[in-house]
């Protein structure tokens, strides 16, 4: 088999396998933006989201992949005068810390090996020498297939009286993110990952605190601009009017399927590929408490890199995941498991992962890893 875009088993961790239903939205001519069918189509957009973010609030899609998300709320909210602290413990902890650097004041960054669970006390420690106006951190890290403890950090972020400010990207749909609870004042999603609709918007969600300590710092994405825009059900500027009407099915669908149901199937899908992975004889990359529910990372065993797997599943049997970023470019493999990825995708993939290993002489038990994925569908 070779590889074929239009028919292959697509596992990477984002821009994940969209439904046909979504992909056939886009397909359509020309609209007006500013014309009434278009305003229809933005408005059911604004009804839908909260379905998205598990609560209602203030809510805007941004024309731009997840990082026009990052860079909007970073830009409007972390303080020119005052000190912000990000939290990294992998590539995308480090995007933001970069792009928090262009727009916020005094910056301290509390790092965490790539893979280690969420530097908890070193993060309280940081809020307790005071003067803390914005915290910024990863809720799940998808580079590592690791899924932050932010719960631990969320009475020190209240104490503080910071705005605490969440990468969502790789999280909303996909791992429980209790927004209200926690007291959340702005999360950011992409449209390519747990909502499975096409890469190219960012959604945006907003506390009323936060909306409250906007203040201007990008022009194109500009927060408030698109708020007041959107109560009109418009948008400031031209927007990705294919993607939106894309965004809108692939709402549809969501609400269709609840996003407590999409929640439990992401995490069955998780827990599946794990048990699987460890009867392959393979391991985790991340701290396996802190295991991702949307993306499983795993080290390529001992004399099988890229060459030998992920290049193998993509030649020989039309399978496509994901592998390492920055140093873990051919240490590890990683398999998006979000959106409507569903138990398919994981028998095929871990069979032909079986089949694999079994030429290679590595694989313990023939069928063992199917069978802890078969034991765990519905
Ligand atoms: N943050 C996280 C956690 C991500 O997973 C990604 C993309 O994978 C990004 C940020 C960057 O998003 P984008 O590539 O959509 O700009």
């Amino acid at each position: 088999m070779t590889f074929d875009p239009e028919t292959t088993t697509f596992l990477i961790a984002g821009p994940v396998r969209i439904h046909p239903r979504v992909l056939r939205a886009m397909a359509t001519p020309s609209l007006n933006h500013r014309g009434d069918y278009f305003h229809g189509i933005v408005q059911e957009i604004r009804e839908l989201l909260p379905v998205a973010f598990g609560t209602n609030g203030r809510q805007v899609v941004l024309s731009g992949s997840g990082t026009a998300g990052l860079e909007a709320v970073y830009a409007g909210l972390v303080p020119k005068d005052g000190r912000t602290v990000v939290v990294a413990n992998g590539n995308f902890g480090d995007r933001s810390d970069a792009i928090v650097r262009r727009y916020a004041g005094e910056v301290t960054t509390v790092r965490a090996p790539w893979g280690q669970g969420f530097p908890v006390e070193a993060v309280r420690a940081e809020l307790d020498r005071g003067d803390v106006r914005a915290v910024c951190a990863v809720h799940n890290e998808t580079s590592v297939g690791l899924a932050n403890d932010l719960a631990a950090i969320v009475p020190a972020v209240r104490r503080s009286g910071a705005l605490f400010l969440v990468d969502g990207i790789s999280a909303v749909c996909g791992i429980p993110l209790p927004i209200e609870a926690w007291g959340v004042d702005a999360v950011v999603a992409g449209s390519q990952k747990g909502l499975a609709a096409p890469a190219g918007l960012a959604l945006v969600h907003l506390s009323e605190r936060a909306v409250a300590a906007l203040h201007p710092g990008s022009y194109y994405l500009d927060l408030g601009a698109h708020l007041t825009a959107l109560e009109k059900n418009d948008t400031p500027w031209t927007p990705a009017v294919p993607l939106f009407l894309a965004l809108v099915e692939a709402l549809r669908l969501l609400k269709e399927e609840g996003l407590e149901g999409r929640l439990a199937r992401t995490h069955r899908l998780a827990e599946a590929s794990r048990a699987a992975v460890a009867a392959l004889g393979l391991e985790l990359f991340p701290d396996p408490r802190f295991a991702s529910d949307t993306v499983t990372a795993i080290r390529n065993p001992d004399g099988l890199g890229d060459p030998q797997l992920r290049k193998v599943l993509e030649k020989e049997y039309n399978i496509l995941v994901q592998g390492g970023q920055g140093a873990l470019v051919g240490k590890i493999f990683r398999l998006g498991h979000m959106g409507i990825a569903d138990w398919p995708d994981l028998l095929v993939t871990f069979a032909a992962l079986e089949r694999i290993l079994g030429k290679h002489g590595r694989l313990p038990r023939p069928g063992a890893a199917l069978s802890e994925i078969v034991a765990r569908m519905p």
